[in-house]
């Protein structure tokens, strides 16, 4: 007899995780997908999911993961171009197409956003229900290995388009974790040159430099505004910050006019913003959140092996080891790890 139940890793409370024995998702809407999960990565809003008290809101009793990349077993009678076998990545941003933001290219911003993985099932199971509208198809030989980044990079491809780098700037890329260490392939990739890397984590600062890095230094012992200023003579191009919290040290290290871009999130903090220099600098900041019709350009990104990206996996885990996954993510002890539901 088929299978009608499945392991998954599912938010309980506050802090609290289980692995459990729940229905295996079936088609609700016309429009859902049904598909196998091949492996989903664990993503930093995990972990900040699963703080106490959490930095990010999930719903209770949610299945966890939405870095995922699977394959299509059935689809809703008006699914119109996916069909069974098909390899797809998921925008586990669900947006409704038809609010303000929607209406305006903005599907990130929409005012009834459902987050996979955060306010619904998500990937870290054997099978998940997906709407159509944010599967996006891959190509048969692209390795889930490469293409469980698509997520992250998509996020990373919306931030950098707010930007706009060119072949010869510099940047300062201020935290090394799996999306600092894409920002820094890419960037490597757009011939930006020196890449300046502030991390004090031992393990992602070798990272860094496996990615690209021309500079890697430590925030706790050579500040990151007088090297970026000793290394450029006034100042690097753009800054990326990706901590959440170093917005006066990113205005401190950019040149007169330049950009920063602020993609890190940390609710729990309230920096203090230096407003007199970015009135005498002259500086552009951008806020950038999610994804946002960065997909396509991030599968297209992996499928032609621009990037890196299989070298920053560090660990796969069966669905049973997610929160040892969380644990070394927490400790900066991994930097990508896989969530295989085939492992052992
Ligand atoms: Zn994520
Ligand atoms: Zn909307």
């Amino acid at each position: 007899m088929k299978n009608t139940t499945m392991n998954a890793i599912v938010f309980e409370s506050e802090g609290k995780l289980a692995l459990k024995d729940v229905a295996i998702p079936s088609i609700q809407n016309p429009e859902d997908v049904i598909v196998e999960i091949e492996v989903c990565s664990i993503c930093g809003t995990d972990v900040k999911i699963m703080d106490v008290p959490p930095g990010y809101a999930a719903k209770p009793d949610v299945i966890l993961g939405h870095e995922i990349v699977a394959k299509v077993v059935e689809t809703g009678n008006k699914v119109k171009y996916l069909q069974k076998g098909d390899r797809v990545v998921v925008n586990p941003n669900d947006f409704c197409g038809v609010c303000h933001f929607c209406l305006n290219n903005m599907p990130n911003q929409c005012e009834t956003i459902n987050a996979l993985g955060v306010f619904t099932d998500g990937g870290f199971a054997e099978y998940a229900r997906i709407p159509e509208k944010i599967l996006y198809k891959i190509a048969p030989d692209l390795s889930a290995r490469k293409a469980v980044f698509a997520e992250p990079l998509a996020c990373v491809i919306n931030g950098m388009e707010k930007i706009r780098v060119m072949p010869g700037d510099s940047a300062l890329v201020m935290g090394a974790g799996p999306i600092g260490l894409l920002v820094v392939q890419l960037l490597k990739a757009s011939g930006v040159s020196p890449i300046i890397v502030s991390e004090p984590s031992k393990l992602r600062q070798e990272f860094a430099q496996k990615s690209g890095a021309d500079y890697v230094i430590d925030p706790r012992v050579d500040d990151p505004a007088s090297f970026c200023q000793k290394v450029t003579k006034g100042g690097v191009d753009v800054v990326i910050e990706l901590v959440g919290s170093q917005i006066k040290p990113a205005i401190q290290a950019v040149r007169k006019g330049g950009n920063i871009l602020l993609f890190g999130l940390n609710t729990q903090v309230e920096p203090e913003i230096p407003q007199s220099e970015i009135i005498f600098k002259e500086l552009t900041l951008y806020g950038t959140w999610i994804a946002n019709a960065s997909f396509s350009k991030a599968v297209k990104i992996l499928e032609e092996d621009i990037l890196d990206v299989e070298s920053l996996i560090t660990h796969t885990f069966p669905i049973s080891k997610v929160g040892e996954g969380l644990d070394l993510l927490r400790k900066g002890e991994a930097i990508e790890i896989l969530v295989d539901p085939k492992a052992v």
